[in-house]
């Protein structure tokens, strides 16, 4: 009797659904430990690729989204999609109530802190919620891995495996 009780009030829980947006052009291990965290907090998140069409990509959209999920296999209740148009208008659409953000330095702060009150400007029942990885990932960006991919350089400690395998036999051939 008790089992179904429990079982009732979890399915009359709303879904909270969080949106993890971002470039990911290669995911890397700090990203990876945003959504680890994240996929923790909600019942399930999206991780999303924005498609922008003023930035020219180094991956392709299909080969960012194809390593994110190989990426997190692990985790069960994270979806990879790629998104077009505005993040806020996408989040709705997918019936997020939740903006997943990361945060590295101080230098993070002023531009993700505009972002996020435009989108709340916009719509103000989707927040926007910050994680902090963990020290070691915190200096991580997917530019720098280009970088130091490009010159030759080891990415093993900033990229998932899958991530380091394909990068270094599409670019150091
Ligand atoms: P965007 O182009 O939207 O900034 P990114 O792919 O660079 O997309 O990053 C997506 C999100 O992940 C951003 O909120 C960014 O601040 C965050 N992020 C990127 N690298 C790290 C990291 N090493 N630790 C924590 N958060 C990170």
């Amino acid at each position: 009797m008790a089992f179904l009780c429990i079982i009732e009030v979890l399915e009359g829980k709303i879904m909270k659904i969080a949106i993890y947006p971002g470039s990911f052009d290669p995911i890397t291990k700090g990203h990876l430990d945003v959504l680890e965290t994240g996929a923790e907090i909600f019942d399930k998140v999206i991780i999303a690729v924005a498609k922008n069409s003023a930035k020219h990509g180094f991956l392709t959209i299909d080969e960012r989204v194809s390593l994110i999920r190989e990426a997190c296999a692990h985790l069960s209740n994270v979806e990879v999609d790629a998104f077009e148009g505005l993040t806020i208008n996408y989040a709705k659409e997918k019936g997020a109530t939740v903006l997943l953000r990361g945060l590295r330095a101080v230098s993070d702060f002023e531009y993700e802190m505009q972002l996020s009150q435009n989108n709340s400007a916009l719509n103000n029942n989707i927040k926007t919620i910050f994680l902090i990885t963990k020290p070691e990932y915190n200096f991580i960006s997917s530019s720098s891995v280009r970088e130091i991919l490009l010159n030759g350089g080891d990415i093993a400690q900033f990229v998932p495996e899958n991530v380091k395998k394909y990068l270094e036999q599409k670019f150091t051939n």
